[in-house]
């Protein structure tokens, strides 16, 4: 019997994610400071984890309705009217997924026909190009750039489109560049959504991760809640990756195809983790403002650091990751990451798990303790410095 014969093709082709690998390596490594991953390292608010306690103690543990509470549906209904402006029904217009990661793959799925083209922006979050072979679907890629701190270009999109091209699919604040977009380069991609019929989806799961100005939404623009489907999540802002719950609001239409498939494969997000979402929503605000100053103070200071040592890198305006550029070391992000990782016992991934265009480039994430960020610095300075030498001694001998 060979395995190999009976793993779909399309599976077989599938890459494994490089970050898996390498977090392999560092989990080994009592010693090491990780600003590898990509949560939050604040425990979810206690009145948050509290609701989710109090739930199971009033027994609490039965499936829910496919599309999730109603009473969880009517607090995203009131939170998404005024954090990103629109108003969406509760009963045919929100659906509660696990995850955005689950509300990515189903809203995928329910539009893509075999050979259907994806527009997005990259570097970008590990899971899109797979998740949209996965759905049988084609991944153009758009890149961004350092010059313009990875914010949104629309031109670039214009540039890229072909026939076939179904769906563009945005994340700002973005997963590794903490790149973001503001209002006047939204409404040109807007109108370019709608002269080519593009469906959106819009990732927004870092949007109160935002430090300078507001966030700013592209379901908010004139035309575009008809054509969009917003994705939203507790993960980052809320600091609740492990309750794995988030959300999807857009037309009927759209819900009930997503619907379709979440009632088969996944029936429901869990009961306890959508009680806590609830209380996260009613009162948990002050306590994501609470954090994202903490985020603000660490990107403020390890940009600061990154910059001091050499190594360019753009002040993310959301998110928490930075993005620094390594090639000035006369090496790739790749040798950077392994090399650091052994030498200093710091962890960062390299910029090409995020796609070619993340090339040259490592993401730090600062959702790590304030002391921690100043250590891993320190060991970062020392590693550059240790390179430096190096190359002074080579070309002294030669
Ligand atoms: N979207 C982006 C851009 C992310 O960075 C992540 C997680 O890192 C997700 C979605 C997945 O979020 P969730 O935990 O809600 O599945």
């Amino acid at each position: 019997m060979n395995p190999q014969d009976y793993i779909a093709e399309h599976i077989k082709n599938l890459p494994r994610s490089g970050i898996r690998d390498f977090f392999a390596i560092v989990s080994e490594m009592p010693q090491a400071i990780s600003l590898g991953i990509g949560e939050p390292d604040f425990i979810t608010p206690w009145k948050i984890r509290e609701a989710s306690i109090f739930a199971l103690e009033k027994g609490k543990t039965s499936y829910t309705d496919n599309r999730g509470l109603l009473s969880l549906r009517k607090e995203i209904s009131s939170y998404v009217s005024s954090f990103f402006g629109p108003e969406y029904d509760p009963q045919s217009e929100i659906l509660v997924t696990v995850g955005v990661s689950e509300a990515i793959d189903i809203a995928l799925r329910a539009i893509l026909n075999p050979g259907d083209k994806v527009l997005y922006h990259e570097p970008c979050y590990v899971s899109y190009a797979p998740s949209v072979s996965l759905a049988f679907g084609e991944a153009i890629p758009v890149g961004t750039i350092p010059e313009q701190s990875f914010s949104l270009d629309p031109e670039a999109f214009e540039k890229a489109w072909e026939p076939g091209c179904k769906i563009l699919l945005l994340n700002f604040p973005t997963n590794p560049t903490g790149g973001t977009a503001d209002k006047q380069k939204l409404e040109r991609l807007a109108k370019f959504a709608v002269a080519k019929d593009l469906i959106v989806i819009s990732d927004e799961i870092y949007a109160e991760l935002t430090y300078d100005g507001e966030h700013c939404s592209i379901v908010n623009l004139p035309g575009m809640k008809e054509r969009t489907i917003l994705l939203h999540g507790f993960s980052k802002g809320f600091a609740m990756t492990g309750f794995r719950v988030g959300f999807a609001c857009g037309p009927d239409w759209l819900i009930e195809a997503m619907m379709k498939i979440h009632q088969y494969c996944m029936m429901c997000a869990p009961i306890l983790s959508q009680e806590a979402a609830i209380e996260a929503l009613r009162h948990g605000t002050e306590d994501v403002m609470r954090m994202r100053e903490q985020y603000q103070k660490r990107r403020n200071f390890i940009v600061r650091r990154f910059n001091q040592m050499g190594l360019s890198c753009h002040l993310p305006r959301g998110s928490f990751y930075a993005f620094p550029n390594v090639l000035s070391l006369g090496m790739n992000e790749v040798d950077f990451c392994h090399r650091l990782l052994r030498e200093q016992e710091v962890a960062v991934v390299p910029g090409t798990s995020f796609g070619p265009h993340g090339q040259g480039h490592v993401r730090a994430s600062f959702s790590t303790s304030y002391d921690k960020l100043v250590e891993a610095a320190d060991r970062m300075e020392r590693f550059v410095e240790s390179i430096h030498a190096e190359t002074d001694n080579v070309s002294a001998v030669v």
